[in-house]
């Protein structure tokens, strides 16, 4: 969990904050990860996301969210 957590050390706090601010406004839902092509990142802490790299992903309109991220900064907050 820590390790796969890594995106988030060394990310700039305010830069951070603007990121979770703009998820907050999003409808967030599980994603079979079907739709992620290559250029996707998590909205929050931008890791690379692949359809099969066994983490586990939310999805908005045009936005994806890890499940690291989801918990950590929307979940605790419905
Ligand atoms: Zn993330």
């Amino acid at each position: 969990m820590q390790e796969n957590n890594i995106y988030l050390d060394g990310i700039d706090k305010e830069f951070l904050e603007g990121n979770v601010e703009y998820a907050l406004t999003l409808e967030w839902n599980l994603s079979d990860g079907k739709s992620i092509d290559d250029h996707v990142h998590c909205v929050i802490c931008m890791r690379p996301m692949k359809e099969n790299d066994g983490i586990r992903k939310y999805e908005s309109e045009n936005e994806y969210m890890d499940v690291f991220c989801f918990d950590r900064f929307i979940k605790k907050q419905e």
